[in-house]
């Protein structure tokens, strides 16, 4: 099906764009890889009047390197993320993120800054921004707002941006040292989007012993989530596999589990846990363990 007829803006300064955004709001909506937006349009979920589009804006891709990390431009594509050597070598997590996400085709037009955007329940990146507690940078033309992770992500498909903002840059600090990371998923058969997909981040100290657990789950609620039980039951553990397994059966707590048509509520706490304790496992692995 075609999409309903609309505007379309080319800017090519940022303040030009968000100028657009300002003055139009909800009846526009920005345009990246369009690998969302271009969907929902065909099937007339969204009916923008105007589509800005982001891919003349210069400065809006790319990875710099920060003091604390990295930043990415919201508009790097998910193969940018995947290939850079800045990430593998300050964050693989995000490469290994990023190389997980549908095929080729979809990693070289889909964009991070899109996908957070968009904020899919079933999207790969949420789980680990969330467990590597990242910062998203927001802009208008009032100035830029800095939104934490766990702030972002509000309810089925529905984040903290507000309609005269585009998200402009994602910033992820580094790690502590002795920290492992891991992503692992259960891809559904066509998409590859995430069923369940689990991100872990251990931190261990000199003897061993759990000083730091992050872990983000995508997939199973209307939004990815933090796994607040299995990070308490981590800490000060050997991380063994005995502490790897108790900690990851708490997995399903405060998680908004509900039937649909991938799996029921049922079988998505016993995903959660699988995956959690695959995750954890191979970052454990990872951090020296
Ligand atoms: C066949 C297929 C399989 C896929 N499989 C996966 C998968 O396995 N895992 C996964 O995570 N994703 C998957 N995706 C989604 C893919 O990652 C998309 O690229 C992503 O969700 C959206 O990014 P985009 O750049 O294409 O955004 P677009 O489609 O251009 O935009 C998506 C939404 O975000 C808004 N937006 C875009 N950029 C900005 C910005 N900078 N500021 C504010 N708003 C913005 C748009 O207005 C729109 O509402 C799949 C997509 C397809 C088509």
């Amino acid at each position: 099906m075609y999409p309903a007829s609309f505007h379309y803006h080319a800017p090519t300064t940022l303040e030009a764009a968000l100028a657009l955004l300002a003055e139009l709001k909800d009846r526009a909506r920005p345009l990246a890889g369009g690998h969302s937006l271009l969907p929902m349009m065909k099937l007339r979920l969204a009916q923008p009047e105007h589509v800005i589009d982001l891919r003349k804006l210069p400065d809006l891709a790319g990875i710099r390197a920060t003091d604390a990390g990295l930043a990415i431009g919201a508009a790097t594509t998910h193969w940018q993320v995947e290939s850079s050597p800045l990430v593998a070598a300050t964050l693989p997590l995000l490469a290994e993120v990023a190389g997980v996400i549908a095929d080729p085709q979809v990693r070289n037009r889909g964009t991070i800054g899109g996908s957070l955007a968009h904020a899919d329940p079933a999207a790969d990146y949420p789980a680990s921004l969330l467990a590597l507690e990242a910062e998203l940078v927001c802009a208008s033309i009032k100035g830029r707002r800095v939104v934490k992770a766990g702030d972002w992500f509000q309810g089925l498909m529905t984040t903290a941006l507000e309609p005269d903002e585009l998200l402009v840059e994602i910033r992820v600090s580094r790690p502590p040292a002795g920290t492992g990371a891991a992503y692992v998923k259960f891809p559904h058969p066509a998409t590859r989007f995430a069923i369940v997909g689990v991100a872990a981040l251990v931190t261990r100290d000199g003897q061993g012993r759990c000083t730091r657990a992050r872990l983000g789950i995508t997939g199973v609620g209307p939004t990815a989530a933090r796994l607040p039980g299995v990070e308490a039951a981590l800490a000060g553990t050997a991380l063994d596999r005995a502490a790897i397994e108790a900690a990851a059966r708490r997995a399903a707590e405060g998680l908004d589990l509900q039937d649909d048509r991938q799996a029921t509520a049922t079988e998505k706490a016993a995903l959660a846990g699988v995956f959690a304790r695959r995750a954890l496992a191979a970052a454990v692995a990872r951090s020296g363990g």
